[in-house]
């Protein structure tokens, strides 16, 4: 399609009173399809008027609409021009007139700027700018999408090889066959990788046009704006950066250079895949054939459209010049700079790690990773390679999502302090946690760290009750403080650890599996031994101010506390005057499933709950949910104030958490998984003699393997042969649990039904393999 220019200004600043009751001047600008204006108010302030040709889908332009509103809430907000709405709060205006099929405006900001078509001097800081713009903006678009964006489109540089029926629109012979020769490399060595690229709505059309320089700044390497967004497509993510080299390598002195910047900037944010990298050289050749392909068929059809040969000659230029040599070169480039970009080799962190950080700190599998980006569910490593995410419940709602990205970026870029001033966000997250709470537990603190948060629940304890007597389950870890490490049997009954505090007193684990109860009635009989524990320290006269354990238990081996348990113990604990503690660091915010927190799948309410880890999805924050009258009694005159805790940034981070777990249904869809986990592995389990426990609750999952079902002889080096051998494929997993002989699931909650079938069929095929070696 092609603008019409039926419209003359007069229509177009009536329009601009019409809709958006604006007084402007407007001159038209060129377009390649839509019939566009800049408009201009007598105060300076400036537009763009977009009309789109006759017959444009308004689910198409809804999806360009959506994009643009989209990003306005990223940090790309300030590049991409703003949707203005019309006075009746419509994005879109519908026209009638001219033509019978529709028509539809709409107005947008104007973004002031050079195009970098005109910008002759590009320092590299330009263009690594651009590259890493072109990166935020593909990171920013990863969770977007819109049924418009799913569309059969001739510039989608996926399809290349579609055009070709177009050839035969280039007159000269020799291009025509150069053409050819290029469409079907592209066929035979991209074609058949597509699918395996990652795929996600982009802008498409990061052309020399449609990037803005700020002309006053050019020195100072500013990228003013990316305009144009009648390209957005839902395609393989890296199309985005092809495209833009493609036409950034036009008429260059060493376009091939130019090209390495652009590429070194994106691949500082978003870091390429060694497939990607290696196709990009392929993909660049590819757009420059659609675009020639295009003109050609342009300028026989309508020999008069200027803009659409804009670039011909140039293009021309840059084919003829990548030659086979031109392109391995080019390979060659980047592979040298993606390799560079995150500059120290695996080997050479981990020697600068045994040098001048602390030793207490291993390191996962014998032949580390090196991470360097994570999306989703996924991580990356520096050779480009995928894994599958299935332990770290850190990144609650899928790692780096971009709506918590850019709620901590937009706050961090605006104010960062502590909270002895007021702030608006720090009022509604404590309202929106707390009301995500059964009564009375209502009063909030905020810490930064998990330890931190039991720590002060200790405090809070401590305070309430005035006793440090505690009761704690076997192989528990609370955290890494003096405080914690005294209770907690996981560290100060391993290696260098000087056993429980003389306060602390640890009953067993309530696992109906191993241990001295098991059965249906076990639970009961764990919360007997917990009644008889306190009876005793009450005979002693140090009755327990406390009773802390994980709602759901992790380092003891991701058990599910047996039925019975919990009531029994916090009623026994109450009893005797103390308080409750639920740990829910690990496991709060939805993972269970068929409830928010995980202590609600108990049948108990605690006095204190700890939470940590996907609080804010990997940032640093943490807090303490109490009962008022708690709370209360802590306030004995002696501040608290944490530096960092429930700082302004934090905050937002956290309402993004929970906006993002509530939009995207991540509960309910941790209970269906948590279900297909489930089924799968019992499923299995008949055919496999290593497992011997299958347990869960939503997305915290374990699967127990023995050697012998009756002595429950731990088969833990089987276990870790499993980890490793699901590494090789691509998973990540690690073992749990007192005997190191749990696998250990808990992933982030964006994981999906594909994903768990993926990990079902992997596990059993390395079970099947293991299984016929030992
Ligand atoms: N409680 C539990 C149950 C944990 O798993 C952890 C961390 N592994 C902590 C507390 C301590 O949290 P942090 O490392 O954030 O201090």
């Amino acid at each position: 399609m092609e603008p019409t220019n039926e419209f003359t200004t007069e229509r177009a600043e009536s329009l601009a009173a019409e809709g958006w009751g604006l007084d402007v001047r407007a001159e038209a600008l060129v377009g390649f399809a839509d019939d566009n204006f800049r408009l201009q108010t007598e105060d300076g302030r400036r537009f763009v008027l977009k009309i789109s040709p006759p017959g444009t889908s308004d689910e198409w332009i809804q999806c360009q609409i959506s994009a643009l509103q989209h990003l306005a809430t990223s940090p790309l907000a300030e590049v991409v021009p703003r949707v203005i709405s019309t006075r009746n709060g419509q994005t879109l205006l519908p026209l009638g007139g001219e033509s019978t099929q529709p028509r539809w405006a709409r107005l947008m900001s104007y973004l002031e700027g050079k195009p970098l078509a005109e910008v002759a001097e590009r320092p590299p800081g330009l263009l690594e700018e651009i590259g890493r713009t072109l990166a935020r903006l593909d990171l920013a678009l990863a969770d977007f999408d819109h049924p418009g964006a799913h569309r059969d489109f001739d510039w989608d540089l996926s399809t290349t090889p579609k055009n070709s029926h177009l050839i035969s629109d280039i007159g000269d012979p020799s291009r025509r066959a150069l053409v050819e020769t290029h469409l079907e490399r592209f066929d035979a060595h991209v074609t058949p990788h597509l699918f395996e690229l990652e795929h996600a709505v982009i802008h498409n059309d990061g052309n020399d046009y449609n990037l803005l320089i700020s002309e006053t700044q050019i020195g100072d390497s500013r990228l003013a704006g990316l305009i144009d967004f009648g390209d957005v497509l839902y395609t393989a993510t890296i199309a985005e950066l092809a495209i833009s080299c493609a036409y950034l390598m036009l008429d260059r002195d060493n376009p091939l250079e130019d090209a390495v910047h652009v590429i070194r900037g994106y691949h500082s944010i978003r870091p390429l895949t060694r497939l990607e990298r290696e196709l990009l050289p392929d993909l660049i050749v590819g757009r420059l054939c659609t675009s020639l392909l295009f003109s050609a068929k342009g300028r026989r059809s309508n020999p008069d459209n200027s803009y659409l040969q804009v670039s011909e000659a140039p293009m021309w230029r840059l084919l003829e010049g990548m030659t086979m040599d031109q392109r391995d070169m080019l390979g060659k480039k980047i592979a040298g700079v993606c390799r560079s970009a995150p500059a120290r080799s695996a080997e050479e962190i981990l020697s600068i790690r045994r040098r001048h950080v602390g030793l207490n700190l291993s390191v996962s599998y014998s032949e580390p990773l090196k991470i360097v980006r994570g999306s989703g569910q996924y991580l990356y490593d520096d050779r480009g390679r995928r894994f599958l995410d299935l332990v770290n419940n850190v990144c609650h709602v899928g790692h780096c999502h971009p709506h918590v990205v850019a709620a901590g970026q937009r706050q961090m870029a605006e104010l960062n302090t502590n909270t002895r001033y007021l702030h608006d966000h720090l009022a509604e997250y404590a309202l929106e946690l707390t009301g995500s709470f059964p009564d009375p537990l209502s009063v909030c603190f905020f810490v930064c760290t998990g330890t931190e948060a039991n720590d002060l629940a200790l405090r809070l304890a401590r305070t309430h009750t005035r006793t440090k007597e505690i009761v704690v389950l076997e192989h528990a870890y609370h955290g890494h403080s003096p405080s914690l490490i005294e209770i907690g049997t996981y560290k100060c009954e391993g290696p260098g650890g000087e056993g429980l505090a003389t306060h602390a007193h640890a009953a067993p684990i309530p696992d109906a599996y191993r241990g001295p109860h098991r059965g249906p009635d076990a639970g009961w009989r764990y919360g007997d031994d917990v009644a008889r524990m306190v009876a005793e320290l009450e005979r002693a006269g140090r009755p327990p101010g406390a009773f802390m354990a994980e709602s759901l238990i992790g380092c003891g081996g991701q058990v599910i506390p047996a039925p019975g348990f919990m009531p029994e113990a916090f009623a026994a604990v109450r009893a005797a005057g103390g308080v409750c503690i639920a740990d829910e660091v690990q496991v709060g915010f939805g993972r269970a499933g068929s409830h928010f927190w995980a202590f609600e799948t108990l049948g108990v309410v605690p006095d204190i709950v700890t939470l940590g880890k996907p609080i804010g999805n990997g940032h640093p924050m943490a807090a303490v949910v109490t009962t008022p009258e708690i709370a209360e009694s802590f306030f004995t005159g002696m501040e608290y104030f944490n530096t960092f805790g429930g700082n302004p940034v934090s905050c937002a981070i956290g309402l993004a958490v929970l906006e993002v777990i509530e939009s995207e249904g991540l509960q309910q869809h941790a209970r269906d998984l948590g279900e297909q986990f489930l089924a799968g592995f019992l499923e299995m389990a008949p055919r496999h003699r290593l497992i011997g426990d299958v347990r869960g609750l939503g997305l915290f999952l374990g699967v127990e393997l023995v050697r012998d079902h009756e002595t429950l002889e731990p088969a833990d080096t089987e276990a870790s042969a499993v980890i490793d051998a699901m590494r090789d494929r691509g998973f990540l997993l690690s073992t749990d649990g007192p005997l190191h002989n749990v696998l250990k699931i808990k992933p982030p909650m964006v994981l999906t039904a594909a994903d768990v079938a993926a990990v079902l069929k992997n596990i059993d095929e390395v079970l099947t393999e293991i299984e016929a070696t030992t």
